[in-house]
């Protein structure tokens, strides 16, 4: 008997009284979280939601968000969490294409659930239903049935619903919690990445209740916030992704508090952390950073720096359990061609962590789920002692006359200029050359004047003739997706 709503019962069953989620003034534990998600499963049941049917979820980082999710599982329904910055008209497709017979949402995220509701004609729930009797007990599920479908951004075209099976959350919320992070009862996580996504889904949200820890929920980041909040509630792991690491920082900086914090592990993902972000972050919180890597596809974690393999600043580790990679011929799509180590490839995985296949798009799945393995779409390279690189994501790759550039290399060097913040390097059309080295730069609040041929004249020394950028943007911040991702794609067709 393995489901994701298991997660919760049996912390509950072990933990009934430890405090299970923390939200602004509430604290629940675990007896009545589940009890919640038990009643909230009964409403479902009452109002006609059926096993095997998919109710969307809405609801911004909070207790409620826990309620509708297990409860949801509970009553034996797939749930697909939907993206909080989505318009109306994305929502209703989300709702459309993944038949849900139901949205439950409120708080601020209300008016726009219930215009997509009303135009894909599904049911919308204002508050977590709570009308008619608990479940006496969760709706068994086996192990290949799909528990979620998390729809990704769409970086690519129109957004793919991800099939994530109960083996595949469980499973990785398990190794999050007792192989990579020890996470153990009195542990406290900060819940500051969104749950609707699958980073903050399976490692923050489904790992922390796997190891009857504490999730203290943060429904909007911020570095002044998150620092005040960990200081507040003795957070002992912190999980974000890079530009929460650069803002905690900055933060720390300004106030200078990091002497009461209790921090004991920090975790990064889902994009590259600048080695010189992680150096400053170490020094600030004299605490581990340890980077993993993954997508929504892989549950997410695909690879870990795990301490008992050693740790290596600028690489994402080694495989985790059950978990296999390897580095594939990026020319060659329709087979798995692996190459050796040191060579640059595609990054394939395969293991319990593979996703099902992308609801109703056989022809996007069988493009992704290639004898056996999964294509990432990521280039990358694994040294000969088993670490592996993300050396940038294949359609983010700048292609200057006849030149591979990845940008994440260059954002690395620029990101050592003392006048510069953050950057993102793109490229940018260009008659002669195809594409041309583009670096959007947000300058640092005390820097003095800085031109464009400052940095490009500091990019030179630094990098080869064929990769330094030869076009510098200033701007005042980067476009940011909702897991604080930079939104290169935004960029990119703002400079077209
Ligand atoms: P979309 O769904 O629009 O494609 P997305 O690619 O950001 O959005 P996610 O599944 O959230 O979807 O992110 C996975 C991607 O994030 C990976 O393919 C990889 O490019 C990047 N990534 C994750 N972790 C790391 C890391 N540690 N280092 C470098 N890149 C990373």
């Amino acid at each position: 008997f393995l489901s994701v709503a298991t997660v919760l019962r049996e912390s509950a069953r072990k933990y009934p009284d430890r405090v299970a989620v923390v939200d602004s003034d509430t604290r629940l534990t675990y007896r009545e979280l589940w009890a919640r998600a038990l009643r909230c499963a009964g409403a479902l049941r009452a109002s006609g939601v059926r096993p095997g049917d998919r109710v969307a979820v809405l609801l911004p980082n909070s207790a409620d968000f826990l309620y509708a999710y297990y409860g949801a599982l509970a009553a034996g329904a797939t749930v697909v969490p939907v993206h909080g910055l989505l318009v109306a008209d994305e929502v209703a497709y989300v709702l459309r294409h993944s038949g849900s017979v139901a949205l439950i949402s409120g708080g601020p995220l209300w008016p726009v659930a219930e215009d997509g509701a009303r135009a894909a004609g599904v049911r919308a729930v204002r508050g977590v239903p709570t009308d008619g009797d608990p479940l006496p007990a969760p709706e068994p599920a086996a192990p290949d049935d799909t528990a979620v479908i998390l729809y990704t951004s769409g970086t690519t075209g129109r957004p793919k619903g991800a099939l994530l099976t109960h083996l595949n959350i469980v499973m990785n919320a398990s190794v999050i919690a007792h192989d990579l992070v020890g996470l153990d009862i009195d542990d406290v996580v900060l819940g500051c990445l969104p749950l609707f996504h699958s980073y903050g889904q399976t490692c923050a949200m489904n790992a922390t209740l796997r190891a009857g820890a504490t999730l203290v929920l943060m429904p909007r980041f911020s570095g002044a916030g998150a620092l005040e909040l960990l200081a507040a509630e003795g957070v002992s792991v912190f999980m974000g992704v890079p530009t929460m690491y650069h803002a905690l920082v900055e933060a720390a900086a300004k106030d200078g508090t990091t002497h009461r914090l209790t921090l004991r592990a920090a975790v990064s993902g889902g994009a590259a952390l600048p080695v010189a972000v992680l150096e400053r972050f170490e020094e600030t919180f004299a605490t581990q950073v340890l980077e993993g890597y993954g997508l929504t596809e892989t549950s997410p974690v695909a690879t870990f720096n795990q301490p008992e393999l050693g740790r290596r600043p600028g690489t994402v580790g080694h495989p985790v359990w059950g978990v296999e990679i390897g580095v594939a011929d990026a020319a060659v799509e329709d087979a798995v061609l692996l190459l050796p180590d040191g060579e640059v490839g595609e990054v394939v995985v395969r293991g319990h962590n593979i996703f099902a296949g992308y609801l109703d798009d056989p022809e996007a799945t069988a493009a992704a789920l290639v004898d056996g393995w999964f294509r990432t779409g990521d280039l990358g390279v694994r040294d000969e002692d088993g670490f592996l690189s993300i050396v940038d994501r294949k359609k983010d790759l700048v292609i200057r006359g006849g030149f591979n550039i990845y940008p994440r290399e260059v954002e690395e060097v620029l990101v050592r200029h003392p006048a510069i913040s953050e950057v993102a390097v793109i490229g940018v059309p260009d008659e002669a050359r195809g594409e041309e080295v583009c670096a959007v730069v947000v300058l640092r609040a005390d820097a003095g004047a800085v031109t464009e041929e400052d940095v490009i004249a500091w990019s030179r020394d630094r990098l080869g003739r064929h990769k330094y950028p030869r076009i510098v943007r200033f701007t005042e911040t980067l476009p940011l997706g909702p897991t604080g991702k930079v939104l290169k794609r935004a960029l990119t067709a703002a400079s077209s």
